[in-house]
């Protein structure tokens, strides 16, 4: 059975990020919460999951069910982080991991609700070899991820690895290969 306990530590990134990248979500309801393992989606670990609690839940973890709130005002997010990952992350890890997180906590202003954003890009690093940048989406991440290469190479402290091994940031990393990319704080 999982196993949830509160994520001071997630929650203290959270609010350092919040402000600074996520400034819509500065007023709303977030709790943060790790899971003792791990869970796994279609054979992949799962780091972390952002949900929104709503209807009959939310109610129930309100904790003043007698104030009077318009309708869905009682909706809240949840980040849930797996602790056994969170433990072997590095703290450039573990800031990427939140702020990914709180990259899917959004708000529907015409609706005035709150929602669950996907990502900006879904695709596989296979496809990308063969077919290259071919839909606009994925050349604007990839476009992303060199901007973050230049920003590299003016900030010493920081270098770049893949699988391991330095990468030079001048390379165009995500065509020539795939694995896990990051960054490290020397
Ligand atoms: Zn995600």
């Amino acid at each position: 059975m999982t196993v949830y306990s509160p994520a001071p530590s997630v929650k203290a990134i959270a609010e350092r990020l919040i402000p600074l990248y996520h400034a819509d979500l500065v007023d709303v309801r977030i709790e943060y919460v790790f899971r003792d393992n791990n869970a796994t989606s279609a054979g992949k670990e799962m780091w972390g999951k952002a949900r929104k609690v709503s209807g009959l839940n939310a109610y129930l973890a309100t904790e003043d069910t007698a104030f009077e709130h318009g309708p869905g005002d009682d909706d809240f997010f949840v980040v849930e982080i797996a602790k056994n990952i969170w433990q072997l992350l590095t703290h450039v890890q573990q800031e990427a991991l939140v702020d990914h997180e709180l990259c899917h906590l959004s708000i529907d202003y015409n609706d005035v609700k709150l929602v669950i954003r996907s990502h900006d890009v879904e695709e596989f690093g296979a496809v990308i070899q063969r077919h290259g940048l071919w839909r606009v989406d994925v050349k604007q991440f990839v476009d992303a991820a060199n901007q973050l290469t230049f920003d590299f190479d003016n900030d010493t402290s920081v270098r770049l690895e893949l699988n391991g091994e330095p990468v030079d940031p001048s390379l165009n990393i995500l065509k020539d290969g795939h694995g896990v990319l990051r960054a490290v704080a020397d």
